[in-house]
């Protein structure tokens, strides 16, 4: 078949090769076979292609699900919130938050990896994509095939707070208190899978104090026990628990990342205080399930850095202590390299913790 056909068609030319090569092979003799199935490929490409334009060109053309997998008012519902009505301007459809809770988030993943990959319905998510294959043995979806990556977002520290009347006046007396009550002390988060669960393992894992730890679907309810006495501790992100603390209505013994942060300079580490290493930073992801049209995730993609780049939305995520992450992180490139590292990395650790959930 003439080169320049080849070329002028777009089919691959491995597949018109290849056609080549059977038909000739079979000895065909009726050369209008060939030129028949020529031109039925020739009308199959440019009628896909002309779909293809015809999607680029008009999406997206009605309001667009962006699920979050914990309870609203919580450091994962309301900057999705936030970002989602400034992408709403950008796309010129409205993106709609949905809140599908449980399970550490798991079910939210869930449901996104099997909706409809028609470019309708997005995920945005945390270190909980990476730590659920390690913590659920029969997780019904995989986070490395099951989506398409549309970007990294933000990094958030996480802060240990308790109830406000806790005794113990700094994290050396606190660590001191849940070794000597054991399970008496209570930690709440937000399910297995939760970075506010990791969290707690962690800790308890550093300091060999075995508190109980209480579940919400969400660490706007557990905020809301802590408020109300009903817990004792919550180790959780900025972005929700930095007006609590600068209200004085919770007591803060530290932060959970390896240097200390510009929203709380004052504030010590909790690697600072004794436990060396300790490291917490709440990454965050946006997904679609797989299969989802690549001009869906680029438009959407495009959208999200426009927001994160909205000084109204950028401000407010920074001023509650969010770092929004460099531009090669706004990739689905990097979004994916990052995920794939942190599921290699968590894996081990939650193993040895042998903390599954299911
Ligand atoms: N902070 C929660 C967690 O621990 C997430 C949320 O409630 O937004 O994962």
């Amino acid at each position: 078949i003439p080169k320049a056909f080849c070329q002028s068609s777009g089919i691959p030319a491995s597949q018109l090769k290849n056609f080549a090569t059977v038909a000739l092979s079979k000895k065909v003799s009726d050369m209008s076979n060939i030129f028949k199935f020529v031109r039925a490929s020739v009308v199959a490409t440019i009628a896909v292609s002309a779909l293809g334009a015809a999607f680029a060109q008009g999406y997206p053309t009605k309001p667009i699900v962006l699920v979050v997998p914990f309870a609203a008012g919580g450091p994962t519902d309301v900057p999705a919130r936030l970002i989602a009505n400034s992408m709403s301007k950008t796309l010129g459809q409205p993106v709609v938050v949905e809140n599908k809770l449980g399970a550490g988030g798991t079910i939210a993943a869930n449901y996104v990896a099997k909706a409809a990959p028609d470019g309708y319905t997005f995920l945005i998510h945390h270190n909980g994509m990476g730590t659920a294959p390690a913590l659920y043995r029969k997780l019904p979806y995989n986070p490395l095939t099951d989506f398409e990556y549309v970007s990294q977002v933000m990094d958030v520290p996480m802060t240990l707070i308790a109830r406000k009347d806790m005794p113990a006046k700094d994290f050396k007396e606190l660590a001191a208190y849940m070794k000597a009550n054991g399970d008496k002390v209570n930690i709440a988060h937000a399910g297995l899978g939760a970075v506010s669960h990791l969290c707690s393992v962690l800790l308890r894992q550093a300091l060999g104090a075995d508190a109980t730890t209480i579940p919400y679907s969400g660490t706007a309810p557990a905020m809301n026990a802590l408020l109300g006495g009903q817990v004792d501790l919550l180790c959780d992100q900025t972005t929700s628990t930095t007006p609590h603390i600068k209200a004085g209505a919770v007591k803060l013994y530290g932060v959970t990342t390896t240097s200390r942060i510009k929203t709380m300079p004052d504030t010590p580490t909790l690697a600072e205080q004794g436990l060396p290493g300790f490291q917490m930073v709440v990454w965050h992801g946006v997904y679609a399930p797989k299969g989802t049209p690549k001009i869906a995730i680029e438009k959407f993609g495009q959208a999200l850095r426009a927001a994160l780049k909205d000084p109204a939305v950028a401000g407010k995520l920074t001023d509650a202590g969010a770092m929004i992450v460099s531009d090669d992180k706004l990739t689905p490139a990097g979004l994916q390299t990052w995920l794939e590292k942190e599921t290699l990395r968590y894996g081990p650790v939650i193993k040895s913790a042998g903390q599954f959930a299911d």
